[in-house]
């Protein structure tokens, strides 16, 4: 049923956005369900826009049409048009009803939207997903974010089959039908876009929670998983909580129905999905228990049970009026969503983890074949356009507002954006709009960020008067062009910053405060503070304020400054990543080694220091990872950046010294706890840090402490580290190890996916034989996200050294897999395919071998996902 497209169709453009010409007032949908066969009913009471004057056009995809009338009057085949994709009746009046019924089939349904079956024929439940466009796959509808409607759903089906039958609203009624079948209806009252339609059926089991909100409305909480995991949904229950409190007391924002479902699915293309008051999730982000589950994993729980709530008014109550806007909904979510985890955890190390993240995953996409506006003005397939950029840059433009407006002031904003657009399909330009009027600003200026691709670079110098007491920081910007974009404006660009005198003293700005905010709004600007005693060490882009590169000449002992002393824990953290990054230049190309000696020795000193967190103290002992080092080369060679990075890790370890970090381990060990406080998952993120550098300096000493502590692990975080640590340094001990964790979690998914990662991180060369007898082992699958996730894209999207090898085996193997993957699951393919981002920046020999991999592929006949992905590689 997939749209396996000849060629690529014209372009979607934002330029040609024209409000509907038909909406759809009510909707009455009745589905009879079945795994291989379902038929759905619909009754659309349509409303025709007097200012045009249109066709009537449905889409519908791959749908078996087996009625049609219009007003009760049925249509013969003159009555309609039903061709590439759309439903077109002529001569309709406004107020008509149309009644359609068709039949679709679930179980062959590889892609994954719309309507499917998770899990096997005999056990799975059947369930949906429709964003983006996975309605037209159900039935006839204008399937567009601008179409709010209300609905009604009639579910029907063997009740002995499918006791469970959930929709999104409140129940409506219930009962038994004759033949042992049973109904469900459930209304939603408020207008949705049918994106956020959902139903679920299939033997389930429920936890249950009763939550009154803070305006009073009682809400029954329910979380729904297969039978065998539903003991692994506690966690998420008490976030769910969390985060309903959190939105009360953040933003004033209460939930609005009877119900709240939550539904784990093992099948799943997305991370979770905010469908009106049954969100649907991963089972990687809803399950969670002791055994199988990081620390990382936990706080994703969290985090992404925030992120699918919190869209309840970011995103459901106000939509987006059309698929450019998709950063109004995700961009503002993950921002909230981002504010939460950092309420609930530790601020400074969740600022890390979103910008390691961004830098890792979305500058290199700015920098690329693939770069594209926050708001994109063309696509052919909107599923290629859940981005970084939309996501995760998109939240950092959203702080770069909040941080403009302050705490106060963005609240006034975000209250006066819900005020005015509840209910409605709004735009980006709506939200700045509400955001500004409310604080009487024109935050029109950074529209610009949403229209202009690739990552500005923000240079500058400093220039102490000693004379004059004053000192002078000149900044300029530069956005090296991208495609479709050869120039770029400057941008309003807010960097946050503090002076340090040569003590690690912050000296008092403006006012007496000791950080200010100045925006940059042109090509180049100096600022001036007066009444500076003594030469200052500037801190730069605290907290990361602007999502720019930052290419200020620091002498290393100004970083060790910054690394020593800064209150702000994020820039502690971004000098210790400019050192490293110095040192590594050095010794890429071979001159001395300053910076290298100034960042091993300072942080040889903190690594002594009691009252450092430890979480902290091992992100400082990380450098930037292979993907971020690539960034800032041209002739990538992948290999030698490896190599080079784990001479890195090595100097700096022999800095710290074997026995110290031994030390350390045995320290962490003694208090090793299974404990979730931030506290006990600190000391396991040191230990795991401690571990991976001991192993570069004495191999038998680190594994015997892996193999060790992989036996009495208490927790997954400890266990799955001792693995890994085993697996890439090549320990003898490794090969029983994974065996023994195989045997362990056999029949749990999330686990084995975790197996499954581990051994696809293998460096170099060896990782390709690796994969290939992974791929022939019985619990490996196409058919599943999850799974092909963990091994081909843990392989070719995150370990660098073993994907580009320079015979070029790694290319032609993933080209091969993506193009039958592309035949079950087009949005899973395309993600992978994004491996092949930045193959025009490989030295020659590697750079020959992906083009061509690349161009083999485009000339197959693909779905409209990969075609989309691959032509634009081959343009960029
Ligand atoms: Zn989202």
């Amino acid at each position: 049923m997939t749209a396996r497209d000849e060629q690529t169709p014209s372009p979607i453009r934002l330029a040609d956005y024209r409000p509907p010409a038909w909406a759809v007032e009510r909707i009455e949908l009745e589905f009879d369900l079945g795994i291989d066969t379902s038929e759905v009913h619909s009754r659309l009471h349509l409303r025709r826009d007097p200012a045009q004057d249109a066709p009537l056009r449905l889409d519908g995809e791959g749908l078996e049409l087996l009625a049609i009338a219009l007003d009760g009057q049925p249509l013969d085949a003159s009555g309609y048009c039903y061709r590439d994709n759309v439903l077109e009746i002529d001569r309709v009046a406004d107020g008509s009803v149309l009644e359609t019924r068709v039949r679709i089939r679930p179980a062959a349904n590889t892609a994954l939207e719309g309507l499917y079956l998770s899990g096997s024929r005999e056990r799975g439940f059947l369930l949906t997903q429709c964003e983006a466009e996975g309605f037209r796959h159900i039935t006839f509808f204008p399937d567009r974010p601008d179409v709010l409607t209300r609905y009604t759903v009639t579910l029907r089906a063997d009740r002995e089959r499918f006791p469970v039958l959930l929709a999104g609203g409140n129940p409506d009624g219930a009962g038994a039908l004759p033949d042992g079948r049973h109904w469900a209806r459930f209304v939603d009252p408020y207008p949705k876009p049918c994106y956020l339609f959902a139903l679920v059926a299939g033997r389930l089991e429920k936890l249950e929670r009763d939550y009154v909100t803070a305006d009073g409305r009682h809400v029954a909480l329910v979380i729904w998983a297969e039978p065998d995991v539903i003991e692994c949904c506690h966690y998420a229950m008490d976030a769910l909580e969390r985060a309903m409190r959190w939105d009360e007391r953040a933003y004033g924002r209460n939930f609005d129905l009877d119900v709240f479902h939550v539904v784990a699915t093992h099948d799943f293309n997305m991370g979770a999905m905010e469908n009106k008051g049954l969100n649907i999730f991963n089972a990687k982000y809803l399950l969670a228990d002791p055994d199988t589950t990081t620390d990382d994993e936990y706080r994703a729980v969290e985090a992404v049970i925030g992120h699918e709530y919190f869209h309840n008014w970011s995103g459901n109550r106000v939509t987006c009026r059309d698929w450019f806007q998709l950063s109004l909904k995700e961009g503002l979510t993950v921002f909230r969503e981002q504010q939460f985890s950092a309420d609930m955890n530790s601020p400074s190390l969740k600022r890390i983890d979103d910008v390691a993240l961004l830098r890792r995953a979305q500058f290199p996409e700015d920098a690329g074949p693939l770069a594209h506006p926050v708001r994109p003005s063309q696509y052919s397939e909107i599923n290629n356009f859940y981005t970084a950029t939309v996501y995760e840059k998109g939240s950092e433009l959203v702080r770069m507002l909040a941080g403009r407006l302050g705490p106060e002031g963005f609240r006034r904003g975000m209250d006066l954006y819900f005020e005015r657009n509840d209910g409605r399909a709004a735009t980006l330009e709506d939200f700045l709009a509400a955001l500004g009027l409310a604080n009487g600003i024109d935050l029109a200026p950074y529209l610009a960020w949403y229209g202009q691709a690739g990552t500005p670079r923000l240079s500058g110098e400093g220039h102490y008067d000693a004379a004059a007491r004053s000192y002078t920081l000149t900044l300029r910007q530069h956005t090296p062009p991208t495609p479709g974009q050869p120039d770029k404006q400057p941008l309003p660009i807010p960097v946050k910053l503090a002076l340090f005198d040569p003590d690690g003293r912050m000296l008092p700005l403006h006012e007496g405060a000791t950080e200010q905010v100045v925006v940059l709004d042109t090509q180049e600007q100096s600022f001036v503070f007066p009444g500076v005693e003594r030469a200052p060490v500037p801190s730069l882009l605290r907290g990361f304020s602007a999502p720019v590169v930052l290419d200020y000449a620091y002498a290393p002992v100004e970083l060790a400054l910054l690394l020593t002393h800064d209150t702000d824990g994020f820039n502690r953290w971004e000098a210790a990543q400019q050192l490293a990054w110095r040192a590594y230049m050095e010794m890429r190309d071979g001159r001395g080694h300053e910076a290298l000696t100034v960042w091993g020795d300072t942080l040889a000193r903190l690594f002594d220091q009691a009252t450092l967190d430890p979480a902290l103290l091992a992100d400082l002992l990380t450098p930037p990872s292979e993907v971020e080092l690539a960034e800032r080369e041209t002739d990538v060679d992948p290999a030698r950046i490896h190599a080079l990075r784990q001479t890195l890790q090595r100097e700096l370890a022999s800095r710290v010294g074997a026995a110290a970090l031994a030390e350390r381990y045995r320290a962490l060990t003694a208090q090793a706890s299974d404990a979730l406080d931030a506290a006990s998952q600190a000391q396991r993120r040191l230990k795991r840090r401690v571990l991976e550098l001991l192993v570069l300096l004495d191999a038998p000493t680190a594994q015997a402490f892996a193999a060790a502590q992989f036996d009495r692990a208490a927790t997954m975080t400890d266990r799955l580290a001792s693995l890994a640590v085993l697996v890439r340094s090549g320990a003898p001990q490794a090969t029983e190890a994974l065996a023994r964790y195989r045997t362990r979690h056999a029949d749990n998914a999330l686990a084995l996916d975790k197996w499954f990662a581990v051994q696809a991180q293998i460096p170099g060369e060896p990782a390709l034989a690796r994969v290939r007898a992974l791929e022939a082992d019985s619990k490996f699958t196409l058919k599943n996200p999850n799974r092909v996730q963990a091994l081909l894209g843990t392989w070719a999207r995150g370990n660098p050294s073993g994907f580009h090898r320079v015979d070029g085996e790694g290319y032609r193997f993933l080209a091969a897999r993506l193009a039958e993957l592309d035949a079950l699951n087009p949005q899973v393919a395309a993600r992978l395919a994004t491996a092949f981002n930045g193959w025009q920046r490989l030295e020659p020999t590697r750079r020959e071998q992906a083009r061509a991999a690349v161009a083999g592929l485009a000339e197959q006949s693909l779905s409209r996902n990969l075609a989309e992905i691959v032509g634009n590689m081959l343009k960029g």
